[in-house]
């Protein structure tokens, strides 16, 4: 046998760590912001009949027309201002392609969704951190100085942020972009639960402002598993964008999946109408505990079990109740040791009987002692992690 040299990979890519979410076999699945219920039935009979059509022996349409029109019409912008990709993570690696890269650096403000800080490191972007207040809003000064001063090629804002469900203010928004306008930035707003809040930045596109916002299927559309996002952008933004895709990266079920989807528009309102009523009386049945919660415009909520007289203090008190959680088989996102927002828990809205079952869980957790009246043995994490 000749000697064998293992190949290594490039430097960045050997010292990270994969992104990911640890998925358990429980009951209760309230980790990762999907949501709890399938799209509509009339949905996904279109879907059925549609496959039966598909050309499978054919390149799909490379420029995704009908999509993207049908896309475009529902936010009112044009076809040539709308890139579609495999989930709103390819839109936000496609960007770091096209306008990051060695030499160029990513704002960020974290505590914040981690896969700008992921991607930034998979395409040799260097990442510029910024932090928030107490409450993790953004701070007005602090943006727009950091952004002033370093000029980074990109900024990333995310409203509601993941996964502290902040907005950003419109104005804020309007004035990060006026600076960025002043150098050649270009400042992306995520809004993968963009439906879920009060505020977008969408009505701030135009062809002349470097803004860009991008929002995905998988989480109002009840469509992680399709892998659909997009960006609305001025066509000048897209049209590069297009340049670092691979040919043919939308599939041809995935555009016709996406056109039928938005034919079902009012039936996703009603879902995201119903999360949102359901995030106001977990929010409310949160207030009634000893938990410190943050108002949310997203699909979960970050809240923070508050330790009392005995239990271990900070970020291990909250991992108890975590754990205590699990036990319930009820698994939220487990944030104890994250800058910024140590000894937090994030819960996604589920069905009502979901979210009766996680607000029943902490009751008896945060109201006597710990692991008492544990059912279920404890389970075993997953090893194939997923997103969000
Ligand atoms: C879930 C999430 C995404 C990723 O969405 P996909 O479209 O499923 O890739 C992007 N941004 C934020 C803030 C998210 O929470």
């Amino acid at each position: 046998m000749p000697e064998f040299v293992r190949p290594v990979a490039r430097e960045g890519v050997v010292a990270m760590e994969g992104y990911h979410s640890p998925q358990m076999d429980v009951d209760v699945r309230l980790n990762t912001n999907e949501s709890p219920v399938a799209p509509p039935e009339a949905f996904r009979t279109a879907v059925a009949d549609m496959v039966a059509d598909v050309s499978w022996n054919r390149y799909p349409d490379r420029p995704a027309t009908a999509l993207r029109t049908a896309l475009a019409d529902a936010h009112g912008v044009a076809p040539e201002q709308v890139f579609a990709a495999n989930g709103s993570n390819e839109v936000l690696q496609s960007l770091q392609l096209a306008y990051g890269g060695p030499g160029r650096c990513a704002a960020v403000f974290e505590p914040t969704y981690a896969m700008y800080a992921q991607i930034a490191r998979t395409t040799g972007t260097g990442v510029l951190r910024g932090s928030r207040d107490a409450d993790h809003r953004l701070v007005a000064d602090d943006v727009l100085s950091l952004v002033a001063d370093q000029q980074p090629a990109l900024v990333f804002l995310c409203s509601p942020n993941n996964p502290t469900g902040t907005v950003d203010p419109v104005e804020l928004v309007t004035a990060v972009v006026d600076v960025a306008a002043g150098y050649g930035g270009l400042v992306v707003v995520d809004e993968a639960y963009g439906q879920f809040a009060s505020t977008s930045a969408v009505d701030l596109l135009a062809e002349d402002r470097p803004l860009v916002v991008s929002r995905t299927f998988s989480k109002t559309w009840a469509m992680a598993g399709a892998r659909l996002g997009y960006l609305l952008a001025p066509s000048w933004c897209v049209a590069e964008l297009e340049k670092v895709v691979l040919p043919y990266h939308l599939d041809t079920l995935k555009q016709a999946v996406g056109v039928l989807a938005l034919q079902h528009g009012a039936a996703m309102d009603d879902r995201v109408a119903d999360l949102v009523a359901e995030r106001t009386r977990v929010a409310a049945a949160l207030d009634a505990l000893p938990v410190t919660a943050w108002p949310s415009e997203a699909n979960f909520i970050l809240f923070r079990p508050e330790a009392g007289p005995g239990s271990p203090s900070g970020g291990r008190w909250g991992n108890d109740v975590w754990q205590a959680l699990v036990d319930r088989s009820v698994l939220v996102r487990d944030f104890t040791t994250m800058a910024g927002i140590e000894g937090c828990l994030r819960v996604t809205i589920g069905t009502a009987d979901e979210n009766d079952r996680f607000i029943a869980a902490l009751h008896e957790i945060l109201g006597g002692p710990l692991g008492e009246a544990s059912e279920n043995p404890p389970t075993q994490p997953d090893p194939n992690g997923q997103e969000a």
